[in-house]
């Protein structure tokens, strides 16, 4: 797998460009919003929008 543009931040939402990839995976990261350095809490453009897909029109389990 080709390292992707750009990796999203799950903290801030914000896309970063400063990262190292190597085998497919992110193996450092750095946001330069909120100072989020930790490599899982980053996804690329495809897994942001995988999981965000997934939130949408499925809120009904947190109502009361
Ligand atoms: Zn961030």
């Amino acid at each position: 797998m080709a390292a992707p543009e750009y990796l999203i931040c799950v903290e801030c939402e914000t896309p970063t460009y400063v990262f190292e990839w190597a085998a497919g995976r992110v193996i450092e990261a750095m946001c330069p919003v909120c100072g989020n350095d930790d490599p899982a809490s980053f996804l690329s453009e495809e897994e942001y929008e995988a999981m965000t897909v997934d939130d949408e029109g499925d809120d009904d389990e947190e109502k009361e």
